[in-house]
């Protein structure tokens, strides 16, 4: 399927309707249609998908997400100034684009009625990026109504999100959160240059697919064990789990964990451990 469209260009959108960017929404657009159209394809074969786009914009990813053929584009989008060039998108593939005008931070997902199978793909506003990210992670029930998560961060924050023990400045909360829930990966990097206006730095494409047996462990356990021991991830465990206030000593001997260890060296499943540890000896 062809990924351009009969739709005028988007520097003529985004003249028309007077689209300056705006800081305060992370608004940096992609213009070139081929590196739309190469976000869209990352997502995998498009037909009979839902694809859910946060921040539309002028359109860019929308068009290359219809244009390769996405059963429906669900878009959510903050900025009013840009439903006008979304509805012109929506007149040329009629009943497959629906807008959503609001806060991508407030949407109920579950309540949205979506038709399965169900993407997020964006090109997100970097200000917001990790805590969508985090929102969509931490859902409960798991596995979640997406298939897979296909979005554009900061290369820096793709790098958050993929690490491993291997690569200890990055490895963090963020890390084991989406380790444990899912498989991450960065595809590609998209340089400054091809936005409109220019970010100062690089950007990635990180792809996320929901595992859909994750370690058994409660997630509000493993959130505190991580942010113990990643508060303080210069000290050795016996130190950093301290604020969780139990025996510490008692707490890594039964999660099978070294306690000179420190948080960085401690791969996804030592977390489990220490979280279903920390339940056990609670005993709730
Ligand atoms: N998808 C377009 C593209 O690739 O050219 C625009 C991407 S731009 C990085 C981020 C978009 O998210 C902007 O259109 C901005 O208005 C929108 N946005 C910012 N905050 C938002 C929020 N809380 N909810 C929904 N959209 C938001």
């Amino acid at each position: 399927m062809s990924a351009i469209d009969a739709l005028p260009p988007l520097r003529e959108v985004i003249q028309a309707h007077g689209l300056q960017a705006k800081k305060s929404l992370g608004q940096n657009f992609l213009l070139d249609l081929n590196l739309t159209a190469r976000i869209a394809r990352a997502s995998g074969p498009l037909d009979g998908v839902t694809a859910v786009e946060i921040g539309p914009g002028p359109g860019g990813l929308t068009r290359a997400l219809l244009a390769m053929g996405a059963r429906k584009v669900v878009a959510v989008e903050r900025d009013e100034r840009c439903l006008p060039a979304l509805a012109e998108i929506a007149g040329h593939y009629p009943g497959r684009l629906e807008v959503i005008s609001g806060d991508a931070l407030e949407i109920d997902w579950s309540r949205l009625g979506l038709e399965g199978p169900v993407r997020i793909v964006a090109n997100l506003p970097y200000n917001i990026a990790t805590v969508l990210l985090t929102g969509w992670i931490e859902a409960e029930p798991w596995p979640p109504i997406f298939e897979s998560f296909t979005l554009m961060f900061q290369r820096e924050v793709a790098e958050r999100i993929v690490a491993t023990p291997a690569q200890p400045k990055d490895y963090g909360r963020l890390a084991v959160l989406c380790g444990w829930r899912t498989s991450a990966r960065i595809l590609f990097d998209i340089s400054p240059a091809a936005f409109t206006p220019p970010p100062k730095v690089t950007s990635s494409v990180v792809h996320l697919t929901p595992r859909a047996d994750p370690l058994p462990c409660r997630l509000r356990d493993l959130t505190e064990v991580a942010q113990a021991a990643f508060g303080q991830r210069r000290k050795m465990l016996r130190q950093s789990l301290k604020p969780l206030a139990l025996d510490t000593a008692a707490l890594i001997e039964r999660a099978g964990l070294d306690p000179t260890a420190r948080a960085e060296t401690i791969p996804v499943e030592g977390f489990v451990s220490l979280a279903n540890a920390m339940r056990d000896l609670r005993g709730r």
